[in-house]
């Protein structure tokens, strides 16, 4: 063996051990999140099972996301278009994964989102729900997805517009709009608790939201509340999709916006 064949392969070993070592992390992550969330529905008083977790996956390579899929994971969220649109392009040969977008979205990126995208859970704007119809109608005729978009209209539960999501003055209007449109399907709702603000109290009043946009759109069922720090509050206060990152993934490499 030569000097140099040899160094490759000390370093292919080197990466296989790192990627042995991460998906021991990630399948013992995992397995404690899932137990985590069966505790918290049956504290709850509500069947295991009846809270889907979605792993988000921002800022973390995708590596991760093949481990994960191993794992059994087929959905992953991610909140920035760029990074999410790369990691779709490179993990095309994982078949059946629903790719979710669950962060704040620009009008001029709904047409790349449209589509890869299975669900936007952060449409909180008239404008905004327009680009994604159009968009998602351009990627139906041209055959780059089959079925609507998924839409959850996110809540502002403070009064900070600069945190995203629509008052409860404006959300009928704007559900109302999704329902209409030809290739959106409304889903639910979705919310983050401010940060002053107790979760049990922030989530108490996103359900008092929910049911009662469910009163005129009875199959906007879904509710995805809770995140690492909060899941069991929102358990607790009918979530019915955690989005979850850190518990799983650990700290991002870099911070998020
Ligand atoms: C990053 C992110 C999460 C996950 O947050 P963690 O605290 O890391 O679990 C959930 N929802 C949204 C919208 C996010 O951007």
């Amino acid at each position: 063996m030569t000097e140099s064949s040899a160094a490759t392969s000390r370093s292919d070993a080197a990466q296989v051990t790192r990627s042995q070592e991460r998906t021991a992390q990630l399948t013992a992550a995992l397995t404690a999140l899932t137990e985590r969330i069966d505790a918290a529905c049956r504290a709850a008083d509500r069947a295991p099972g009846s809270v889907r977790l979605l792993p988000v996956t921002k800022f973390h390579p995708a590596s991760d996301i093949e481990i994960l899929y191993e794992l059994g994971c087929r959905e992953f969220g991610e909140s920035r278009e760029q990074e999410a649109a790369g990691k779709v392009a490179q993990l095309g040969h994982l078949s059946r994964v629903r790719w979710e977008f669950i962060g704040r979205l620009q009008r001029n990126k709904a047409k790349s989102v449209a589509t890869w995208a299975n669900t936007v859970y952060s449409v909180d704007s008239e404008r905004l729900a327009t680009a994604l119809d159009s968009g998602v109608r351009a990627a139906l005729d041209s055959g780059d997805r089959e079925t609507p978009l998924r839409v959850l209209i996110q809540v502002s539960l403070d009064e900070d517009p600069t945190r995203g999501g629509v008052g409860d003055e404006s959300l009928l209007a704007l559900a109302e709009q999704v329902e209409k449109s030809e290739s959106l399907q409304l889903a639910g709702l979705m919310a983050i608790p401010p940060m002053d603000v107790e979760p049990d109290i922030a989530f108490a009043r996103l359900a008092r939201i929910h049911s009662s946009l469910l009163s005129e759109h009875p199959k906007a069922r879904e509710l995805s509340a809770g995140m690492s720090g909060d899941l069991e509050a929102a358990v607790r206060h009918g979530s019915t999709c955690v989005r979850v990152g850190t518990a799983l993934m650990g700290a991002r490499p870099i911070t998020s916006a």
